[in-house]
This record gives C-alpha cells, sequence and structure tokens, in this order.
C-alpha cells in the first residue's frame, strides 16, 4: 500500500503512543522500550517546528530522549505513514487490545479468545455481548465471570469519568499539545486554558480550554479529529467533551468573539465563585429593574458597545475590582475586590530575581555548579542559591565538611567566569530533635540556609510541632523548606500543629519557602494566607536537581499567587544585596 499523505506531528505521536501501550502489554525489559516511546510521542507532540523540516534535515537525532531506533520509526511515519515497528506489535495481539486491557481482570489471553469467539474489539462490544449473555457461553468464561464482567466494566468507566485527576504538571503538557492543535484551525483568534488548570490547582479533573471563533462549529469538529481522541464523552454544537488515549479528560468550548470572555469566565470557574458572581449581578438587575419601575422611565437600555467584552469589563460592571484566576475561589476574594481591597502587587513570574533552591552534582543533582548559574543566568536571574543536602541526608550524597571546603572554592572559581551571583548556601536537615545539620559556627558562614525535614516524617503531632518549632528557634536565619513533607497524589502532609508553628515563626528568624517542585508545592495557599496575617515572609523556590527544574518557577508563583502573596513579601523578589541581607544566617 502507498500513502501520500503525510503524517503530522500528532498523527505521528499517536502512533508512538500506541506503540508504547503494546510494548507496555508485552511487559518484560519492553516496558523500559515503551517509556522511550511515550517520551517520544510527547517530543514530537510538543514541537515548536515543523516535523517535516526536522526529518528531511535529519535532525531528529538532536531532539532530547530521540534515539537511532526512535528517529527512524518517525521517520517511517512521516515518510511512509506507517511504522515497522508498529506493525509488527499489531499482528501479535488482537483489534482493540488497548482498550480493553484498561478493564481490571481482562488478561491479553482472554481479550484474544474473546476475540477469536465474537470478534470483540471494543468495551463497548464487550458490554454488549454480556448483556447479551454471549459470553457465558465461552469456554473458560461462565455466567459468574460475565456478571462480574458487567459490574466491572460500570464501576470502571465511571470511576474513569468521575475520580481521576491528572497531576498538575502532566495536564499542562496535554493541555499544551491540544492547544497546539487546536491553533493549527483557521478562524481562531484565541485559544485559552481554563478550569482548574487557570487557576494553577494541584490536581486536575478535566482539561477546559475556551476558543474564540468564528465558525465553532468548524472547530469542534477539527478538535474532535485530534489524533489522540479514543472517546467523546459530550458532544455539542459549540462545546464537546472527549478522552485522549492516556485518559486525560479535556472539553473545549468554543465561543463566539461576543461571547468569549463570560464562556472563558464560567469555564474557568471556581463553581462556587462563578455562582456567586451569578447572584450579585440577578441581585444588581432586579434593583436596576426596580429603580426605572419607581422612575416611571421607559426602561432605557445601555448603549450596546461596540468593542468587545473582556474579562475585566465584567469584573467591573459587577462593580468591583478585576480578579485573577488563582484567587477564584470563593474564599474572601469577591468581597474583597467589591471593596477594592485585593492586592494590586500579586507577586508574578517576571518579579522573582534569584533562583533559590538549587542542588548540584555535590549532593543529589544532575548538573555542575556551573551549569545551573548560566540556566540561572540564562531565564534572567541575578542570582542563584546553591543549597545541597547536609551530611545526615546520606542517601542524598549530603555534603561533607570537606566538600563544602571544596564546593566553595569552585564557587569562587564559576563566579570568575558568570555574572550571576552565586550564593553560598545549604538544605540543611532538621534533625530528629530539631536541631540543623552542621555545626553552628559552619553554618553561620553560609549566604542563605534552608532547613527542611527529609527522615521521621511519622511522628506524632506533638513531637514534629516541637522539632519544627526548635528548628525554627535556633538563632540562624533559616528558610523553612518544603514545609509539611507533602507529594502530590502521594504522600499527605505530616502532622503537627501549623498555627502553632507560624506564631514561634513570626518571632524567629526564619522565612517560609513555597516549593515550586510540582509535585510538592508546599506550603499550600490556605496556610500561605495564615502565615500572611502573621507577616511572616516567603521565598519561592525551584528545588531544582536539574537545569530544566528551574521551570518549576511558574508552579511557585501559581501556587504562591493563589495564597494571596504580594511581591512585597517574597524575599526572592528582592535584588542581590537586599536579598543577602535578609537571609543572612549570622
Ligand atoms: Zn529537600
Ligand atoms: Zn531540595
Amino acid at each position: 500500500m502507498t500513502k501520500t499523505r503525510r503524517l503530522d506531528k500528532f498523527a505521528i505521536a499517536a502512533a508512538l503512543q500506541e506503540i508504547a501501550a503494546l510494548l507496555e502489554l508485552k511487559g518484560g525489559k519492553d516496558r523500559f522500550k515503551a517509556r522511550a516511546y511515550q517520551a517520544g510521542a510527547r517530543v514530537v507532540g510538543g514541537l515548536s517546528e515543523d516535523i517535516g523540516e526536522v526529518v528531511l534535515e535529519n535532525r531528529l537525532t538532536s531532539l532530547r530522549g530521540i534515539g537511532d531506533a526512535l528517529a527512524s520509526q518517525i521517520e517511517q511515519l512521516y515518510l511512509t505513514g506507517e511504522s515497522s515497528v508498529l506493525r509488527g506489535l499489531k499482528k501479535d495481539f488482537p483489534p482493540g487490545i488497548i482498550e480493553l486491557s484498561g478493564v481490571p481482570g481482562l488478561s491479553t489471553a482472554k481479550i484474544k479468545t474473546l476475540h477469536d469467539a465474537l470478534g470483540i474489539t471494543s468495551v463497548a462490544e464487550l458490554k454488549a455481548a454480556a448483556e447479551a449473555g454471549q459470553i457465558r457461553i465461552i469456554k473458560g468464561f461462565g455466567a459468574k465471570t460475565e456478571e462480574k464482567l458487567l459490574e466491572t466494566i460500570a464501576s470502571h468507566s465511571l470511576r474513569a469519568k468521575n475520580e481521576e485527576r491528572l497531576h498538575l504538571h502532566r495536564a499542562l503538557q496535554t493541555a499544551s499539545q491540544v492547544t497546539d492543535y487546536l491553533q493549527t484551525s483557521h478562524d481562531t483568534t484565541d485559544i485559552t486554558l481554563a478550569g482548574s488548570l487557570r487557576r494553577w490547582k494541584e490536581t486536575v479533573g478535566t482539561i477546559r480550554i475556551v476558543a474564540n471563533t468564528t465558525r465553532p462549529a468548524a472547530l469542534i469538529k477539527h478538535f474532535l479529529g485530534f489524533p489522540l481522541v479514543v472517546e467523546v464523552i459530550e458532544q455539542m454544537e459549540e462545546a464537546s467533551t472527549v478522552r485522549l488515549a492516556d485518559g486525560a479528560r479535556v472539553s473545549l468550548v468554543a465561543a463566539s468573539p461576543s461571547e468569549f470572555a463570560l464562556a472563558l469566565l464560567t469555564e474557568t470557574g471556581s463553581e462556587a465563585h462563578v455562582n456567586k458572581l451569578h447572584r450579585i449581578a440577578s441581585d444588581g438587575a432586579n434593583r436596576q429593574e426596580a429603580k426605572s419601575k419607581r422612575s416611571k422611565n421607559p426602561g432605557r437600555k445601555s448603549k450596546p458597545s461596540t468593542e468587545l467584552p473582556t474579562e475585566e469589563d465584567i469584573y467591573h460592571q459587577l462593580g468591583m475590582q478585576y480578579i485573577p484566576p488563582e484567587l477564584r475561589e470563593e474564599q474572601g476574594e469577591i468581597e474583597a475586590a467589591l471593596a477594592g481591597k485585593l492586592p494590586a502587587d500579586l507577586v508574578t513570574f517576571a518579579d522573582i530575581r534569584g533562583m533559590v533552591h538549587c542542588h548540584t552534582t555535590y549532593s543529589d543533582g544532575k548538573h555542575s555548579i556551573e551549569e545551573m548559574a548560566r540556566a540561572a543566568e540564562a531565564m534572567g536571574m541575578k542570582y542563584v542559591t546553591i543549597t545541597d543536602h547536609s551530611p545526615t541526608a546520606f542517601y542524598a550524597g549530603g555534603v561533607t565538611l570537606d566538600q563544602l571546603k571544596q564546593q566553595w572554592e569552585e564557587i569562587e572559581e564559576v563566579q570568575e567566569k558568570v555574572k550571576v551571583k552565586i550564593l553560598r548556601g545549604t538544605e540543611s536537615d532538621i534533625v530528629a530533635d530539631g536541631h540543623l545539620d552542621y555545626p553552628d559556627k559552619i553554618l553561620e558562614q553560609f549566604d542563605v540556609i534552608v532547613a527542611s525535614i527529609h527522615s521521621r516524617y511519622k511522628m506524632d503531632s506533638a513531637k514534629m510541632t516541637k522539632r519544627i518549632v526548635t528548628a525554627m528557634q535556633q538563632p540562624v536565619f533559616k528558610i523553612w523548606g518544603h514545609a509539611l513533607g507533602r507529594l502530590i497524589q502521594r504522600r499527605p502532609p505530616f502532622e503537627c500543629d501549623v498555627e502553632q508553628i507560624l506564631d514561634v515563626i513570626a518571632e524567629s528568624r526564619a522565612a517560609i519557602e513555597v516549593n515550586g517542585d510540582p509535585w510538592r508545592l508546599d506550603m499550600e495557599p490556605r496556610w500561605i494566607r495564615e502565615a500572611r496575617k502573621r507577616k511572616i515572609k516567603f521565598v519561592i523556590s525551584v528545588d531544582a536537581h536539574s537545569t530544566g527544574a528551574m521551570n518549576n518557577l511558574k508552579y511557585g508563583v501559581g501556587i504562591a499567587r493563589r495564597g494571596w502573596l504580594r511581591k512585597s513579601e517574597v524575599l526572592n523578589t528582592l535584588g542581590v544585596k537586599a536579598f543577602q541581607n535578609a537571609v543572612k544566617p549570622a
């Protein structure tokens, strides 16, 4: 078969994802290959230049994570529309295997039997066959199995629909693939992320996108043609929700230019925030109506404006300040906006002057001091703090006193070569009794100390509280690192009396970190707001173990804004001298 149509990057990414899913099903050492294909799919899907050019100029292997084997498959897919690896894998499995293998308890062998006996290639066909009593007569299945299968399908699809939330980091990756694809449609001026993603929530149920378009129906059609769509959950003329091959749920609202702002506001949520705006709007309308009746004026309508409304306009018409998405949680932001009391200087990405909390090869980081310094400089930073682990964190290659001497010498050497100011720091362990790692006379020589807990998480609340209080009361100035030790979707925050600790910090030489590692995002917004009441200062850090992880900064800023942090409350918005003075340990 010859094909002349060239596949675009999304179709190629979809094929790579299919290969990955099939390799995953084979199991064993093919799992590792699966991961490579998965990563390759992400790289190709997220490519900002034309895939054709990259292929034709033989530059595939210069892309990160793409080796020779992967490159050859991408080339084949682009040039011929097919992949030899995919063809080979498909021979090994019955059709529909990827979707069917998602049903718990259904092994590859069983799926093959079902296919051979009944020609089943999808979950829908499986369900229909079970309901018609066709499964029970297949050898090795039986009535009980059939009944169980129906239950499983019901609960499985329910769970998939309602409960699974994507981690913010993955949701953003997937969302940018979809928006890239949507940009290729004509007549679309504006594609914007909405929902909890726009509000920088830690996890995302549905990736919500709002488009500004003069041809909504055509855009929805284009959306449904996205190659990674495996299921259409809901479809209307101007909106649709789908599920992608990786399980992500994505909804698109295609709004005409005059409706775009309101659609964006509604889709951004939160629900409670939007509902309250509605109540305010209808109260206002009722008052207006009553007023015009009393004055016996023929209800004079306000002149239709020729300018298209923006979200800002909508808030202003309701008699309040514009509310940034990160604040829209119905936690006092509407009352503050009505009173004109929202912070005007909420911290922004552009405010950050220093890259705080960076690891290097001296402990468990991937890159050298020089590489980290240059990466920070490339992002426009004025300073970078090198804060490797302290000796107690032996599992993370904590820096011993001898190595520390060496590191400080290296910092001096690198400083000769770069403009960004390199500050000597440590991420000192808060040991079990609350003291900091390294002797005091060493601690006093650092430029900056991040103090974190890395072990013994499971103390009872009283002991943990005492441990942290002791740490915060140490005479050196320290920044409380990834405060409550949570790992999103993996480990809850540890138990302690946060308010008591905040009271102590307010009286101590200490600040609190907002950790931008997307798995930590600690401390969380409600506690940031509690700390703000006590006038405690913060840093927004990256906790970077590689140069790439400096991109964590956007997450840190997002979570800080959700905590209503102002620029003046964030120490690393200061210039280098002022920052050094603010965090000087002794
Ligand atoms: Zn740490
Ligand atoms: Zn760290």
